[in-house]
């Protein structure tokens, strides 16, 4: 859960995925999960803008209508001038990179004259993914890049997952062994955020061909927009045998007919020190699994991403509520700045629990 406060320290006068401070001449969205519209309701009317990519401004838009949001096209560098008051503005220039976490998921490169910041947002990417990107290329070579990091699993109990790939494989493989045995059969995903799966969806229609049933009225009809998810979902609950449940709305059903049913629970938080020899499925009982699916990275991940960027510093957006374990996170920051800077960081003495409340 992000614990970020939307300020970025380098660049007065924004605030990204925080809505808290309405002093600020315009925002910035990386993805439409809660955790991040932390008080975006309270802008209905306003006219503040608020930047994000063509997807998760129309999300945005069946949800808040009266919001003032502005889309951006991935990739295109887009020049910004606000004048923050009578003798300042502030210049930059941002870039928006696909986050590979959720659907309209972006990460935002901040250039001004004195620095590069790259904002990850909550992202999924491999080492392989951030050197095919030319704009992070450049900015590594020009050593000035600062990075405010998705922190979720920057911890050494999640040092590697499954590549989202293998899980899609996987899931696949489960529903269709299920849906073969018996016409009666159904399956229900239950998920752990509203968004992430999308990539799954697609694959389970085009591999088997059966239409999915998402069972939060809202996602559905945000879904029915996007012409590459609506072809594979239907409105039709009856009809499907493949329902997406993204809160509780369908348990019930389940529990009514727990013969027929089988539930596949995706998660990454309930995996803590898996790695490549052991299964990512686990069978809770009859009909009911837990399957490894990360929409963030593993600490593996981040760190192999950090020692290729090698950032001047880093700031987690993803606190842990105990300080032993923030200080473990910031351990691991110090180790990886310091392995390759000369100038000794340390990342604790910037943060203070206050500060961390008010995000
Ligand atoms: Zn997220």
């Amino acid at each position: 859960m992000s614990t970020f406060s939307g300020e970025i320290i380098e660049i007065p006068g924004i605030a990204v995925d925080n809505f808290t401070n309405d002093s600020v001449k315009c925002f910035f969205l990386s993805h439409c999960h809660t955790d991040h519209l932390i008080g975006i309701k309270d802008l209905s009317n306003s006219e503040l803008p608020i930047y994000t990519t063509e997807l998760s401004a129309m999300i945005l838009k069946t949800q808040y209508p009266d919001l003032n949001v502005k889309s951006i096209e991935i990739g295109v560098p887009t020049n910004f001038e606000l004048e923050i008051d009578s003798k300042h503005e502030t210049k930059f220039i941002v870039t928006l990179i696909n986050g590979g976490h959720c659907i309209g998921s972006c990460m935002f490169l901040f250039q001004t004259e004195e620095h590069d910041i790259l904002y990850t947002g909550d992202f999924r990417f491999t080492l392989k993914d951030v050197e095919n990107i030319q704009i992070l290329k450049d900015a590594k070579i020009y050593g000035k890049l600062k990075i405010y990091l998705d922190t979720t699993f920057m911890k050494n109990e999640y040092k590697n997952f499954p590549r989202q790939k293998d899980s899609c494989q996987k899931v696949v493989e489960i529903v269709q062994n299920h849906l073969g045995q018996s016409q009666m059969n159904k399956v229900m995903l239950q998920t752990s955020a509203r968004y992430g799966y999308e990539r799954l969806l697609i694959q389970l229609y085009e591999k088997l061909n059966e239409k999915i049933f998402v069972a939060n009225k809202k996602v559905m009809e945000q879904y029915l927009m996007i012409s590459e998810i609506s072809k594979c979902i239907t409105t039709s609950k009856s009809y499907s045998r493949l329902h997406l449940n993204t809160g509780s709305e369908e348990n019930h059903d389940v529990e009514k007919h727990r013969e027929n049913y089988l539930k596949i629970h995706l998660s990454a938080m309930f995996w803590t020190n898996w790695n490549e020899s052991l299964p990512f499925i686990y069978k809770v009982e009859k009909n009911n699994f837990r399957v490894c699916y990360a929409t963030h990275c593993s600490l593996s991940e981040i760190k192999d991403i950090l020692y290729y960027l090698k950032p001047l510093s880093i700031y987690p957006t993803v606190l842990p509520e105990k300080s032993n374990e923030r200080t473990k996170m910031f351990t691991l920051i110090d180790e990886i700045i310091n392995s390759y800077n000369d100038k000794k960081t340390e990342t604790k003495e910037r943060f203070s629990f206050k500060r961390l409340k008010t995000s």
